[in-house]
């Protein structure tokens, strides 16, 4: 009997918890032929999640809970999750129902013909604001502009996947996991799978900009070298900017046109735009050598405060 294992990130889930494992566990129990388990990641939370969590935990033993210490961020409740399955396949969801768990049996036709991972693909999202839509579109684009692997886009977290590949992924040594990108760069036989993103189910988005930021940054920083070599070109289109004014100069001098002879201007126009540019590029090198400075710390990417129904 083949074993699906229900990944579940949670942060100040209340509202949606309980509805969240009752909604997927009526489409396992129409799943006879399949064993499951679920893991439920609080990250955090400030409210009653952990509580609803144990009490369904106290229920059903197929429920298996991950506590953080604190709040550690999404990617990282669902890096703690994938260490821990024990199923053949991983299904990763959003706790909120937008990604409807009634997908899941046509994801499973989709593995069970040979597809390694099965992602799921936004044919429309409703309940989003506009800001939202927007910058996502920006962020794929730039995202796919710079990087060297190619990211879908209009797909999140929700996707379905091998065991095999679950184990590369928990082989990886690298902290600040984008996982969209990592599941696209480790290859193997992927197939989208199309879907009508719904609204939340309750509460608010557990996403404000900053953590947006903080993905986005974690996207293009880990998938891409290209910002660096943007500041390459900087510089160069720089200096020649330089030359092409020193010949000016030089020229306004020698065949006395132009009226130069303040200079004021240009020196502020020259002073203000080298001052911008090298503070880009301190900026964009900043923040490779943090990531290197975060690797070598060796910290661990979360701390379990502990684990339930688990060895
Ligand atoms: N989440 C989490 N830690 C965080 C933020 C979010 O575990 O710091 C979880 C959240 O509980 C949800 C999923 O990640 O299950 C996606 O978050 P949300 O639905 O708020 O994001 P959105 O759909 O608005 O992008
Ligand atoms: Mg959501």
């Amino acid at each position: 009997m083949k074993k699906i294992s229900i990944v579940v990130p949670m942060y100040n889930e209340a509202e949606v918890s309980k509805e969240c494992y009752k909604r997927i566990k009526e489409v396992v129990y129409k799943l006879p032929e399949y064993d499951y388990e679920f893991i439920f990641i609080n990250d955090g939370s400030q409210d009653k999640t952990l509580e609803i969590l144990k009490t369904i935990a106290r229920t059903d033993h197929k429920v298996k809970i991950i506590s953080f210490s604190r709040n550690f961020g999404h990617q990282n409740a669902v890096s703690a999750g994938l260490k821990v399955v024990t199923g053949d396949v991983i299904l990763i969801i959003d706790a909120d129902l937008q990604d409807p768990p009634e997908c899941l049996p046509d994801m499973l036709k989709l593995w069970k013909d040979g597809n390694q991972i099965i992602y799921g693909k936004r044919k429309s999202r409703k309940g989003e604001s506009g800001f939202k839509l927007i910058s996502a579109k920006m962020f794929y684009k730039t995202l796919n502009a710079l990087s060297d692997v190619e990211i879908p886009k209009d797909t999140g977290d929700f996707r379905l996947v091998d065991r095999k590949v679950v184990d590369v992924m928990n082989e990886l040594p690298e902290h600040n996991k984008f996982f969209r990108g990592l599941f696209s760069w480790v290859g193997f036989k992927q197939k989208a799978y199309e879907y009508e993103r719904q609204k939340r189910f309750a509460g608010k988005t557990k996403y404000p900009l900053k953590k947006m930021l903080k993905l986005a940054s974690d996207g293009i920083i880990g998938f891409s070298t290209k910002p660096l070599k943007l500041v390459g070109y900087i510089g160069m289109f720089s200096i020649l900017i330089s030359f092409l004014l020193l010949i000016y100069a030089l020229l306004a001098y020698i065949f006395q046109f132009g009226n130069l002879t303040p200079g004021w201007a240009s020196i502020m126009v020259a002073i203000t735009f080298f001052a911008g540019v090298q503070l880009l590029s301190i900026w964009i090198m900043s923040e490779y050598i943090s990531r290197i400075y975060d690797e070598n710390k060796g910290r661990p990417e979360y701390i379990i405060d502990e684990k339930i129904n688990i060895e």
